[in-house]
């Protein structure tokens, strides 16, 4: 049915970038024989799911959106995709995605754009465009997206669909090709906030082969979806409301914040002081990281290899130049500049100690609230072509969602009803861990 359904509607949508028809086939079939022979059903028994083409998958393509690794087969999976065939779920493909996972519109792909289904002259958000397109269009059942400044929440909001960021070290980087490495986080897209938790379910847990996995007790997520949202304490970052919010979005916040209200939740506006510098904050060390994360890109160890180098030097040079597109070599050359000798306690420096700060203004709500909520982005879905040639527009759409990838904290994207047509994302934000009680609130407002 999802290969069907993917030939009836991706020549309009380009969500995907491989499809895995025959592992699929021999992986339903495996798991036929497994329950004739009387075994337990998985989690995720026989869920048609879809990976962004970040995460590695044995001798599945794996592009990440780069003409750089247009020819790379991963000699193993990432911990997520074990888990999820330990689940049961089963893997229809890879989906497109702006290259390295650099960009908030799906235009950055070198395998051409991903249109939103509600609207095809419009973008389905990035990075992982293709994760929360393929939902929305029915294709797969759920999707694996990454987040590193909002690619799973923005893209859901875009898109209509639920997408949950983990808190940082909850869930294996294991075999996630590194963008950011402080911010990247691995998370579900999902059609509504029950699969979420059952997809969190399945990929959550401490791995040994990710030094910065976290060690920490896994609950039962569906276990926290009672509908019961009484006397929760929700602040409201006035930062997240302001200028530069469209006026639609604003009301559907509000309106969604009187739907908890009725449920007996109460808010309060509440302010989070740092907010203006996040975006500043978060360009520095995302760069600066995938600076020195991209290096291993040379034309020796991966994809693809330049002709008739002159020497060792022209080699990486000519591959890294034919290899990657302009907002990868942009964000290369700004995290080089941003860590070089002289340059490093001006920038880098600094945006580490302005990022404590941002932190910082997190604990501090929360030691008077449960949850924190606004929007997941500052407007519906944009044209496509709209911003391309206006890098610093399109940075400023994260305004919402990188401060909490700064502070490391899990949130959730979920529907809140429309404007002119197209979905609006409310963005529900937790304590570190505490992933029950957002999917819990997520889930009453459903
Ligand atoms: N739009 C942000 C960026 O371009 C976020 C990307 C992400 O979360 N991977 O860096």
């Amino acid at each position: 049915h999802a290969f069907e359904r993917i030939s009836g509607t991706d020549e309009r949508i380009g969500a995907f970038l491989a499809l895995n028809e025959e592992g699929a086939r021999e992986q339903a079939k495996a798991l036929d024989v497994q329950i004739a022979d009387g075994g337990e059903r998985g989690l995720l028994f026989g869920l048609p799911a879809g990976i962004k083409d970040n995460i590695v998958t044995e001798g599945l393509r794996t592009t990440c959106g780069s003409k750089f690794l247009a020819n790379h087969d991963p000699i193993y999976d990432a911990a997520v995709v074990t888990k999820l065939h330990a689940a049961q779920s089963v893997t229809i493909g890879k989906l497109n995605m702006d290259e390295f996972a650099m960009g908030g519109s799906n235009e950055n792909s070198a395998f051409g754009v991903v249109r939103n289904p509600w609207d095809l002259e419009r973008v389905p958000g990035g990075s992982s465009g293709g994760s929360a397109a393929s939902v929305a269009a029915g294709q797969v059942y759920f999707s694996l997206g990454s987040d590193t400044g909002g690619s799973i929440r923005q893209p859901a909001a875009y898109c209509g669909v639920v997408g949950l960021k983990p808190t940082y070290g909850l869930v294996s980087r294991f075999g996630l090709v590194a963008f950011a490495s402080s911010l990247d986080q691995i998370g579900p897209i999902t059609k509504n906030v029950e699969d979420s938790a059952y997809v969190l379910q399945a990929i959550a847990g401490h791995d040994e082969r990710d030094s910065t996995s976290a060690k920490v007790d896994i609950p039962d997520y569906t276990a926290a979806l009672t509908g019961d949202v009484k006397g929760l304490r929700i602040g409201v970052p006035k930062e997240y409301l302001g200028q530069g919010i469209d006026p639609q979005v604003k009301e559907r916040v509000l309106e969604a914040l009187k739907v908890y209200e009725s449920l007996g939740a109460t808010w309060e506006e509440i302010s989070l002081p740092h907010t203006e510098y996040a975006i500043a904050t978060y360009y520095l060390l995302a760069s600066s990281e995938a600076s020195s994360n991209l290096a291993r890109f040379d034309g020796v160890r991966y994809g693809v290899r330049a002709d008739n180098p002159a020497n060792l030097i022209d080699l990486y040079r000519k591959s890294r130049s034919e290899g990657f597109g302009p907002e990868v070599k942009r964000r290369i050359m700004l995290g080089t500049y941003a860590l070089s000798s002289g340059y490093y306690d001006a920038y880098y420096k600094k945006a580490q100690q302005v990022r404590t700060l941002i932190k910082r203004d997190f604990d501090q709500a929360f030691e008077k609230y449960d949850l924190i909520v606004g929007p997941t982005a500052p407007t519906p879905a944009f044209k496509l072509g709209a911003q391309v040639g206006d890098p610093l527009t399109m940075y400023l759409n994260d305004i919402c969602t990188i401060p909490v990838s700064l502070a490391g904290v899990p949130a959730i994207s979920i529907p809140c009803g429309m404007a002119d047509g197209l979905p609006v994302g409310l963005q529900i934000i937790g304590k570190p861990f505490d992933e029950s009680t957002v999917l819990r609130a997520a889930h009453a407002f459903e």
